[in-house]
């Protein structure tokens, strides 16, 4: 059926497309029904948006799903990271270890703890963070490393795990694109000393704007509160460290989560596990139709390695450009667009490269914030991790179907092989 597709002319030359129909119904996120609405309505009815018992039963279901002890509601991700790692003790001077190529708030926020960050190398396959280049990194400023399980990929935590083990480091997961997903079997936010994670509305598990910290360690949870939860200091503070200061936040953050976002957290909950495994099948029938097609190769760990890839958050396909004639991914972007895919460049930039990085001096230091505490020049230039420097040209984004509509899907998978195939085309 779709060969007949497949070898019509490409829609970039004029031909038909291969993709007829907004198929809106394939797409919607986050998924909000009456029952959201009813959640979010009774928070605003009692006027209870700035209280705590709504997100109190919010953590602990959390908790229950995550399967840890401690669990820490914040206004965002963001904070949720910050408050993590001052959780794992990073102090003024102190290093943490990430990667480049992610988000900027797995790493931004180390500086105003008076901290900085070393970047390591990812892997080509997995795009996370690869456990070979990090021991190199390590100094006895090190406190933290922060693996990030990006665009849904677990990452290879064992490894992670052990060297942290070895040289006494904590381990913050950022599983802001990774809810739901498993590492050969486990949670991902449950394999690290803490995870931290964003739940704002574009994520796979989406509140509103909201951020969640997970750990089993009673030190870790005490000390991220003190940070920015002064209205949860009296209740909850019990280390000896802490309890002086009850009363007001250590930072000077408020971190508090809105409770309509609780609320709505909630209710995505008890959905999530359902709503994920539409989106595995649908992701999951999309790369097995386009299995053996050139260019073309799925993000996602092997099959039957109890590895999967969670709500499969902005998912992305390795492009290599090597098996399409040298075809440039924005050729490839441009031409499957306009048979009515969904495509762009879907790495970040790598963070390394920003000047905020490199050359801002936030607080008046004197010199680069990244640098201002350290004993070293440990910024790194261009050239300095060439895999996350080069993936950008590598990595295409692809449709994130939250529903398996085999039928509709088909449209999908039809457009990509169309582009692939007929790629000398495009030269
Ligand atoms: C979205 C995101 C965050 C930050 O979360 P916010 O809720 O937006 O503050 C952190 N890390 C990663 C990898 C993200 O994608």
């Amino acid at each position: 059926m779709t060969s007949g597709v497949t070898g019509q002319k490409l829609a970039v030359l004029g031909g038909p497309k291969a993709i007829t129909g907004e198929h809106a119904d394939l797409f919607g996120w986050p998924i909000v029904t009456a029952e959201d609405e009813q959640a979010v309505l009774e928070v605003l009815r009692a006027g209870s948006m700035s209280g705590d018992d709504v997100t109190r039963k919010f953590e602990a279901e959390y908790a229950a799903y995550q399967g840890c002890e401690f669990t820490l509601s914040f206004c965002n991700g963001t904070a949720a990271l910050m408050a993590a790692m001052y959780g794992c003790g990073v102090r003024r001077g102190d290093e943490i270890i990430a990667p480049s190529l992610t988000y900027w708030a797995t790493a931004l926020p180390v500086f105003a703890l008076g901290a900085t960050v070393v970047f390591a190398e990812i892997e080509a396959d997995s795009v996370c963070l690869d456990p070979k280049d990090i021991e190199h990194r390590i100094t006895p400023r090190t406190k933290t490393i922060v693996p990030v399980h990006y665009c849904g990929h677990p990452a290879d935590m064992d490894p992670i795990m052990t060297i942290a083990r070895k040289h006494g480091l904590k381990v913050i997961e950022d599983v802001s694109h990774a809810h739901g997903a498993l590492y050969k079997g486990r949670m991902v936010g449950s394999i690290g000393d803490a995870s931290a994670m964003s739940m704002m509305s574009g994520k796979s598990f989406a509140t509103g704007e909201a951020g969640m910290l997970c750990t089993n360690d009673r030190v870790i949870y005490e000390r991220a509160l003190a940070l920015g939860h002064y209205e949860r200091t009296d209740a909850d503070l019990t280390l000896p460290e802490l309890t002086p200061f009850k009363g007001l936040p250590l930072g000077g953050y408020k971190h508090r989560v809105n409770q309509t976002c609780s609320a709505m957290g909630r209710v995505q909950l008890r959905h999530y596990p359902e709503r994920m495994k539409a989106i595995q099948d649908g992701m999951n029938y999309f790369w097995d139709g386009l299995e053996g097609v050139p260019g073309l190769h799925a993000h996602r760990p092997p099959k039957g390695s109890g590895s999967t890839m969670g709500g499969w958050y902005n998912p992305l396909s390795h492009y290599r450009p090597e098996e399409l004639g040298g075809l440039p991914i924005d050729k490839f972007i441009q031409a499957v667009n306009a048979e009515g895919g969904h495509s762009w460049r879907a790495a970040n930039h790598p963070l390394h490269l920003h000047p905020v990085f490199n050359d801002a001096d936030i607080y008046g230091d004197g010199k680069p914030t990244r640098i201002a505490f350290s004993d070293r020049d440990l910024r790194q230039g261009k050239g300095t991790l060439p895999v996350s420097e080069g993936l950008s040209d590598r990595c295409l984004g692809i449709p994130w179907f939250k529903r398996c509509v085999p039928k509709e899907i088909d449209e999908y998978i039809a457009a990509y092989k169309k582009v692939a195939l007929q790629a000398s085309a495009l030269k």
